[in-house]
């Protein structure tokens, strides 16, 4: 039994605390974990902009309601779905990408959540756990599944060697060239031939 594990931003989507910065005009909220590399100092910072800016859950979602998924997303994940068991694994928060889960017709996702007030503030995050991408890859291979995986960034390659065939997409250069192991692919297209090579299984493009 094979199953895909995709990472969703950089991937499917834009990254979203990136999008949400250029759609609030709050330009601090684009800073990642490049710049901030503890991410539970990155999030505070985060969680206090948005504090500062008086947004909740429902302002946020509504201007996320507005970012789409890239360009053939949509027909991507609907194609994969109906040749593998697909799982996303990400590092976003379920409060916050659900307006763009939506669009992707809710694809199963393992991710973290957000605290959310009764006033609709967010007050604090969750992270499921430490390293959850590898750890859900092994969990899968613990029930017999074969995985495929593939990812854009550092936070993928914990994933990427923990399954049985992983690719980098749309991956940086310098990720590319600092784990030439994994073959890089350029487009969702790409990668549908990639993950019809990987398969154990004969399937149709
Ligand atoms: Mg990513």
């Amino acid at each position: 039994m094979e199953l895909a594990c995709l990472d969703l931003e950089g991937v499917l989507v834009p990254e979203v605390w990136i999008a949400f910065a250029e759609r609030t005009g709050i330009e601090e909220l684009a800073a990642t974990t490049r710049d901030i590399p503890d991410y539970d100092v990155l999030m505070r910072q985060r969680l206090a902009l948005l504090k500062a800016h008086g947004l909740t859950i429902d302002d946020i979602q509504a201007v996320i309601s507005t970012l789409e998924p890239l360009p053939g997303a949509i027909d991507f994940i609907d194609w994969l779905r109906e040749r593998f068991q697909v799982i996303i694994l990400s590092d976003t928060f379920y409060e916050f990408s659900e307006p763009l889960m939506r669009q992707l017709h809710w694809p199963t996702l393992f991710c973290h959540r957000l605290v959310i007030g009764n006033d609709g503030r967010v007050e604090d995050y969750r992270l499921r756990q430490v390293d959850p991408k590898r750890m859900s890859v092994r969990a899968l291979h613990s029930l017999n599944f074969r995985v495929l995986a593939a990812g854009d960034s550092y936070n993928d390659t914990t994933m990427l060697a923990e399954a049985d065939v992983g690719f980098l997409i749309h991956a940086p250069q310098n990720v590319i060239e600092e784990f030439p192991q994994f073959r890089s692919v350029d487009t969702l297209e790409e990668l549908k031939l990639a993950f019809l090579e990987a398969s154990e299984r004969t399937l149709d493009a």
